[in-house]
């Protein structure tokens, strides 16, 4: 395998030690030693180059050798703001836009919304999106929230210079994708959709209606697309 092994790290100093999880898999599946090389990452955008020193009781003792900020990212920062969905499907979603290159997750509830977040359902949403950061190079763990209504959702967006509002009743879309620049704030409802109330709501909130064709697709397959389409027309696939 080419790529060096990457890790995240909690708290990375010139002296790092690789402890618990990631300790496990580089010793027991990748069967790394002293003096094999590897990249630490904190999520902070920058990357560590470091070599293991030794092994000591339940960790490898690292030095770190050097840093530099992570070429991984998107240039420009996309948000996704999705409606809670049920079973795993917002984890599903939650890893895909990881990997997409997304800078923040919103999971929220809303009017026609039935799965519920509690903390541990959030806790495990961030395991997953600092897995799939681990799993696809990214130096950078997108923050995954919890916005109890759409209201605290069009607050979070505000400072985004393009707001899309997936709208599955919306004719037309009011913003032409291809010619998007700029911070984008995405969102896209939950299996139940939205009313015409929170589609008008969003609108005095700023964001544009866009519809993503004349079919419904579901939740998360609107969520992944309206991402990746959103993170082509920015240009981060040339
Ligand atoms: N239950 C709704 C469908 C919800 S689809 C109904 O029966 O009409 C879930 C979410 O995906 C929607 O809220 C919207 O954000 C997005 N979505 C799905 N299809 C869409 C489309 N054709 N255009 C825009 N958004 C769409």
């Amino acid at each position: 395998m080419a790529t060096t092994r990457r890790f995240f790290v909690e708290n990375i100093g010139r002296e790092t030690l690789l402890t618990g999880e990631a300790y496990r898999h580089a010793k027991n599946v990748l069967r790394l030693r002293a003096g094999d090389e590897i990249v630490l990452f904190d999520g902070s955008g920058r990357e560590y180059t470091a070599v293991i020193n030794a092994e000591q009781k339940g960790a490898l003792a690292c030095t770190v050798t050097g840093s530099a900020p992570s070429e991984k990212e998107c240039k420009t920062p996309v948000a996704l703001f999705c409606g809670a969905l049920k079973g795993d499907k917002t984890e599903w979603v939650v890893q895909k836009a990881t990997e997409l290159g997304v800078s923040e997750i919103g999971v929220f509830e809303s009017r026609y919304c039935s799965a519920f977040m509690n903390e541990n359902k959030l806790a495990r949403l961030q395991k997953v999106a600092r897995e799939a950061a681990q799993q696809c190079l990214r130096a950078t763990v997108p923050a995954v929230r919890f916005y109890r209504s759409l209201v605290e959702v069009f607050a979070a967006a505000a400072g985004f210079e393009n707001k899309l509002f997936a709208c599955e009743f919306a004719q037309k879309s009011d913003a032409d994708l291809r010619a998007l620049q700029g911070p984008c704030a995405l969102v896209v409802g939950s299996e139940g959709g939205f009313s015409p109330e929170e589609f008008a709501a969003a609108q005095a909130a700023g964001f544009a209606g866009v519809t993503l064709g004349k079919r419904i697709l579901r939740a998360e397959t609107a969520a992944i697309a309206l991402v990746s389409v959103a993170v082509f027309c920015l240009g981060e696939w040339q």
